[in-house]
């Protein structure tokens, strides 16, 4: 079986500086798989890159047997890879049910989109109760739900996530992780990058820790979450 997102050798600079120097991977449908490593290390150069906002040095991306290579970032949106940019990026004035619409922009499916705006609400109560309200009202955790809820709202085959749990409370993050874990038992398929590895490599079927520019070390969530030095370097373990 081919892979729903295949990575090969991708390097990407900004100017002189190689930022990712060569990695690949690849992400099966209805996996989640998680970049995992230190600031800098290029996760989100790498997800910009996927989603046509950076263009690779060298390499090849290959999305639902697709090149990606010269790809504009609103047609790589079309063919399904949708990205919850590190961040947020959400539209403060708008309501958080307009906010959701415009992650729904490429769709002309009514119902479809009133379907999946209830479904968001269901996964994320907070943003039914304060659907007419602006989003720049939201708390932290609750701009991420609403990043991730207008991700979703593309129907995207893959979504991205870039560290979802950044700047959140403890308890904001828990939620946030295990509503990756409920999105991943309704099929969705996930690239998550995270510093947190501990909560990441938890739910992750697949991991792959990166360090300037490189992958140096892959292996099942559970593996990585035992591995010696993992442990050292990114769980807090002397
Ligand atoms: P973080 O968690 O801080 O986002 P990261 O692993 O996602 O870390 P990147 O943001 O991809 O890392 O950065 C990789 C490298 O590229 C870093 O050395 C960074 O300083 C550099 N870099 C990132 N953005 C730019 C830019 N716009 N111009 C120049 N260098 C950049």
């Amino acid at each position: 079986m081919t892979a729903l997102l295949e990575v090969e050798d991708l390097r990407v600079a900004y100017g002189k500086i190689e930022a990712v120097k060569g990695i690949s991977f690849s992400v099966e449908a209805g996996q989640v798989v998680t970049l995992i490593g230190t600031n800098g290390a290029g996760k989100t150069t790498t997800l910009r890159t996927l989603s046509g906002l950076l263009k690779p040095s060298a390499g090849r991306i290959v999305f639902d047997g697709k090149p990606l290579g010269s790809v504009p970032a609103h047609k790589i949106v079309a063919l399904g890879l949708a990205h919850s940019p590190e961040g947020r990026h959400i539209f403060p004035r708008l309501t958080i049910a307009e906010n959701l619409q415009l992650g729904a922009f490429l769709r002309s499916d009514k119902a479809g989109i009133e379907r999946d705006i209830q479904r968001a609400y269901e996964l994320f109560p907070i943003l039914g109760e304060r659907s007419k309200q602006a989003a720049g009202t939201l708390s932290g955790g609750e701009q991420q739900m609403l990043a991730m809820g207008r991700a979703l709202m593309s129907q995207p085959k893959l979504l991205m996530l870039d560290e979802p749990s950044m700047g959140l409370s403890p308890i904001m993050m828990q939620k946030i992780m295990s509503t990756i874990t409920e999105l991943k038992a309704q099929g969705t398929t996930i690239l998550l990058v995270e510093q947190n590895a501990q909560a990441a490599l938890s739910l992750a079927d697949q991991g792959h820790v990166m360090e300037v520019g490189h992958i140096v070390l892959s292996g099942t969530g559970r593996d990585l979450l035992v591995d010696e030095s993992v442990r050292k370097a990114y769980l807090g373990e002397d």
